[in-house]
């Protein structure tokens, strides 16, 4: 029987500003000092009054258009309630029914497993993307004892924005693509630092299967949402178990009665989905316009501003690498995965004159390579790009090879733990360890014709026939004419003794 798995995605992410979206109390993560981080506003208070944080605003927006979606003009607050201890107001402000934006749009590359997916692009239609406020965290007792839950409202009010898709997904892997695509936007327009481990990026699942029986009908299976995975592996491994789960619930029927939607919860020990509870209808909200806040007007001026002052988009970037400087889907994906200062950084090698293709194998092979040993970031990496740009310049200009090249970083590297590090430093390395390769031909013939002199054994050797013996010559003449091209080298000396042939006989 063939299937059409069917996911569209919630995604929350948690936006950087220094303070909440309704109040001024700061939103730096305090795990360890439960509820310092709290004021009447965000407690809940009677008469407290929420005023929105126009940064917070500013970064959901900057977000939105980067998921092409459309800005309203006119954009509203809506109470959301529902009883829970770690929502002291006893409801949410979110958006209802007039977010501030909508019908945007993401493209990933298709799941080639996918039937006639293969080279396509998935284009993903966002929904919407709306505002709202955090809920506190319950804490409960874990060590089996029974004490008492207790709540840590920190988080309470942190801006959320919300990206809603259409469930355009066709499989798991698709599902975790463009979770990765969408952690990559908000990271590059730096509206979140999307933090799993904090939870400061998660994502609900909503999933279904077509089911196309051989009698020609089709079934739809009842939705499931999957709440709140907070990693990539686990959105995947659980969208693939709720496939699994529906087939076998649901494959051997041509009918199904109960098409409720259901939210299940993922537990990653066990690698298996859990029922929670039959999901609220919206009408069990209560949604109602929050009478505490003011709508919010946007003009079209102040859009055209903002779309003008937009970073490029990660997925752009990846588009350019290719087309404009050459380089490989692969190459420029390992790139862009890695984040906006280290594609920053590539393209100032490329800048100051490196080729390309050379200056992607350099930051993903031997910079990489450096960070690791050096456990930092490339923020913290201590010679300049410029610098490195100035070396694989010389690369491409045949002044160093590039072995030369790699043993200039790694002595600039450790020159610089104690000194700054300059043009003048890479200069005087080359100079001081012979890594230039010798460019004077007149020089390199000089070497080639004092090692022929002092090294008659070889030389006789060669003429009478041991074409080996040339390779202990090349290998004096290389020590001597340190850095020289081994192939111009290899020739030269090969002309020589050639020559001395041509002059005994
Ligand atoms: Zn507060």
């Amino acid at each position: 029987m063939k299937y059409d798995v069917i996911i569209g995605l919630e995604v929350h992410a948690q936006l950087q500003t220094k303070t909440k979206i309704f109040c001024g109390c700061a939103t730096d993560f305090t795990p360890d000092a439960p509820n310092i981080r709290t004021c009447p506003v965000c407690l809940g208070l009677p008469g407290a009054l929420p005023v929105l944080n126009r940064r917070a605003f500013e970064m959901a927006v900057k977000a939105a258009l980067g998921l092409r979606c459309q800005i309203a003009h006119f954009t509203k607050w809506d109470r959301k309630q529902y009883f829970y201890p770690d929502l002291p107001k006893g409801y949410q402000i979110s958006q209802y029914d007039l977010p501030f934006s909508h019908s945007g749009l993401m493209e990933i590359p298709a799941d080639p497993e996918v039937a006639g997916a293969e080279g396509l692009t998935r284009k993903v239609r966002i929904i919407r993307a709306h505002l709202e406020d955090d809920a506190g965290k319950n804490i409960h007792d874990e060590s089996g004892r029974g004490s008492e839950s207790q709540v840590d409202l920190n988080r309470a009010g942190t801006p959320l924005v919300e990206i809603v898709t259409e469930p355009d997904l066709r499989s798991p892997k698709e599902a975790r693509m463009l979770l990765e695509e969408i952690r990559l936007l908000l990271l590059y327009f730096g509206v979140s630092d999307c933090n799993m481990q904090e939870g400061n990026l998660r994502c609900d699942a909503n999933i279904n299967l077509h089911l196309h029986h051989d009698s020609g009908i089709t079934t739809k299976t009842p939705i499931v949402e999957i709440k709140n995975l907070n990693s990539f592996r686990f959105l995947e491994q659980a969208c693939e178990y709720e496939v699994s789960r529906q087939l076998k619930t649901y494959g051997h029927l041509e009918e199904i009665a109960d098409r409720t939607k259901r939210t299940f919860g993922y537990d990653p020990q066990r690698g298996v989905t859990i029922e929670q509870r039959s999901k609220e209808e919206a009408a069990d909200y209560r949604y109602f316009p929050d009478p505490d806040l003011v709508p919010v007007i946007v003009t079209a001026d102040q859009i055209q501003l903002w779309q003008a002052d937009l970073p490029e988009r990660p997925q752009d970037r990846r588009q350019r690498y290719q087309t404009e400087l050459g380089l490989s889907p692969y190459d420029a994906g390992v790139i862009i995965e890695q984040g906006r200062a280290f594609a920053d950084f590539f393209e100032q090698i490329v800048a100051h004159g490196a080729e390309p293709k050379q200056a992607s194998n350099w930051i993903t092979q031997e910079i990489q390579r450096i960070l690791n040993e050096r456990k930092c970031s490339i923020g913290e990496f201590p010679v300049s790009a410029e610098l490195v740009g100035t070396i694989l310049k010389k690369v491409s200009d045949k002044q160093l090879t590039l072995k030369a090249a790699r043993e200039a970083l790694d002595a600039l590297v450790s020159y610089s733990e104690e000194n700054t590090v300059s043009q003048e430093t890479l200069e005087k390395v080359i100079q001081e360890r012979g890594l230039a390769i010798v460019q004077n031909d007149e020089l390199l013939l000089n070497i080639i014709q004092q090692v022929i002199q002092k090294n008659p054994k070889p030389v006789a050797d060669y003429l009478g026939g041991k074409q080996a013996a040339a390779g202990s010559l090349l290998g004096q003449v290389m020590r001597e004419a340190r850095g020289a091209d081994p192939q111009l080298v290899k020739s030269l000396v090969t002309q020589a003794l050639d020559a001395l042939k041509s002059g005994n006989s």
